[in-house]
């Protein structure tokens, strides 16, 4: 919900996470930066993506393609004709607006009329509520629903048929049904190329054309051969890249879900012709275990098959999360078929066949895709970890139960009493001793529970705490973040103990 949402913007600033970019001179929109403790959440998610894909698979490489192509990449793959979103202003407020998630917004605002009533009555029933008979049997609320899906039926149809016109009178529709905008007069439906442009070269005559990658895939394929053989790779195998990408979308305040600078977490998985439909299953089944490896919650995840498909594929799914604000698209899963090899051979004059000793024959390879937002998943994280919780003595607390594997700092080491140098000492030769192996973080300002707070919130999950025992007997407290249990241990056995819980 909104107001949970609003909560991770700010707690993300205010610990450090995520700044709007260029904020001094009121911020760029949809462009972002990462701060002290975000780019170290951001790198051990890369990290723990890299590591499943690459390290632990025999038959998956890496590679880090330029951002800047050759502009004939973006005219064979399909970028330059076809990569737009549908557009519509707003001839009143002046605003533009995605025309499909102007749509999504609509049926959102229906869903919280929905969430109205639905609350309306558990206070009227009370205990007796029971929100899936009551979903089940009330007319009323039952006809919003449907009509939410018959609405996106219909905008995947006009979509689909690019029948902008309807589209349009869709949206003239549901402002009439459910004022959102304020206004009822629209520009027609036009579609908007999302790629950037930029040029390459001094001089205006020879000056060439550039765009900024609107994706880290092509920079796989047109690479494709020069891996197979240097790698001395043998179908099936995959190549993958982490990288930036770049496109001018329309859509603003949804914070780092959809921005115009971002990084996308790509894997091409390169496989002999008619073994897609195995390799999609797999690729689904394997990324989904790689998402609930991390503990969000495995009722945080749905498959969303998609019944449209793009220009390129022949199967495709999203793999969808529950961000505060609902169901949507964390990571896409592509059977992309011969697709972007083809292209690229004819646009290039160069063939990209791999030869098959085991069947004596050379063949385009097909592709199988996984491809996932950096940025989206650091939200999913984020935004799942974030909770305010009332303790036992009824105090309040809030938490960023990060996976301890991805926190950016695994332990706070904190002396009990500043103005006590031995203490202080010992717990910067805690740190000097940590540091080799974890990013640890020393902190000697304010009472030790002002301390632990700061740490839970920012998603610290060791404090470790130097006392006047621990000068005699060598032995420290450990708190645990997410169950604040304190534990008495020696300092030579810290080492093990968060390695314990932060290794994968
Ligand atoms: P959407 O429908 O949300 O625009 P998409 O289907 O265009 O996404 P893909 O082209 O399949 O996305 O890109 C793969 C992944 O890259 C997405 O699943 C998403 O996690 C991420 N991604 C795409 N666009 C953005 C963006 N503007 N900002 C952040 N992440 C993005």
């Amino acid at each position: 919900n909104d107001d949970q949402f609003k909560k991770v913007i700010s707690h993300a600033k205010e610990y450090g996470y995520v700044f709007q970019s260029s904020e001094i001179y009121d911020g760029l929109s949809a462009v972002y930066d990462y701060a002290q403790n975000g780019v170290e959440l951001k790198k051990n998610i890369r990290d723990y993506w890299w590591k499943a894909m690459v390290q632990l698979n025999d038959n998956i490489v890496g590679l880090d393609a330029a951002i800047f192509m050759h502009p004939t990449t973006w005219k064979a793959s399909g970028h330059v004709d076809a990569f737009s979103d549908p557009l519509i202003d707003n001839k009143d407020s002046k605003k533009r607006y995605r025309a499909d998630v102007l749509v999504e917004d609509y049926c959102a605002k229906i869903e919280t009329k929905i969430d109205k009533e639905v609350a309306k009555a558990a206070k009227r029933f009370g205990e007796a509520f029971n929100k899936e008979e009551f979903l089940a049997t009330n007319g009323r609320v039952l006809g919003y629903q449907e009509k939410i899906d018959t609405i996106l039926k219909r905008l995947g149809k006009s979509l689909e048929n690019e029948d902008l016109a309807d589209v349009k009178a869709l949206i003239e529709e549901l402002e009439i049904a459910c004022p959102l905008s304020g206004s009822r007069n629209w520009t027609d439906v036009k579609q908007f190329n999302l790629m950037f442009g930029t040029k390459l070269g001094a001089s205006a005559e020879t000056a060439m054309d550039l765009y900024l990658r609107p994706e880290t895939a092509q920079g796989i394929f047109v690479n494709f051969l020069n891996v197979q053989k240097t790698g001395r790779m043998k179908i099936p195998f995959g190549i993958a890249q982490t990288g930036k990408a770049f496109r001018n979308e329309i859509v603003a305040r949804q914070f780092i879900f959809r921005m115009r600078e971002f990084e996308q977490m790509e894997m091409q998985f390169f496989i002999k012709p008619g073994t897609q439909k195995e390799w999609f299953d797999y690729w689904k089944e394997t990324r989904l275990k790689w998402h609930k490896s991390l503990g969000l919650g495995e009722d945080n995840y749905r498959f969303h098959d998609h019944e449209k498909l793009a220009h390129y594929a022949d199967a495709a799914t999203d793999i969808e999360f529950k961000f505060p604000f609902g169901f949507k698209e964390l990571e896409g899963i592509h059977s992309r078929t011969d697709f972007d090899l083809k292209q690229h051979e004819e646009y290039s004059g160069k063939k990209l066949q791999y030869f098959d000793h085991e069947d004596n024959a050379s063949y385009t390879p097909y592709v199988l895709e996984t491809s996932i937002g950096l940025d989206r998943m650091f939200l999913a994280v984020f935004s799942n970890s974030l909770m305010d919780e009332t303790l036992e003595d009824g105090s309040e607390r809030t938490v960023l139960k990060l996976p301890a594997v991805l926190a950016p700092i695994k332990a706070a080491i904190l002396p009990l009493v500043r103005k006590d140098e031995a203490l202080t000492k010992m717990a910067k030769d805690i740190v000097d001793d940590l540091k080799w192996d974890f990013n640890v973080f020393y902190d000697e300002k304010d009472a030790v529970g002002k301390r632990y707070r700061r740490q839970d919130a920012a998603g610290t999950p060791f404090c470790i705490t130097v006392d006047g025992e621990s000068l005699e007997d060598n032995t420290v407290t450990i708190r645990h973040r997410d169950t604040m249990e304190q534990k008495r241990v020696k300092i030579d056995q810290l080492r093990d103990i968060i390695k314990k819980e932060v290794d994968v």
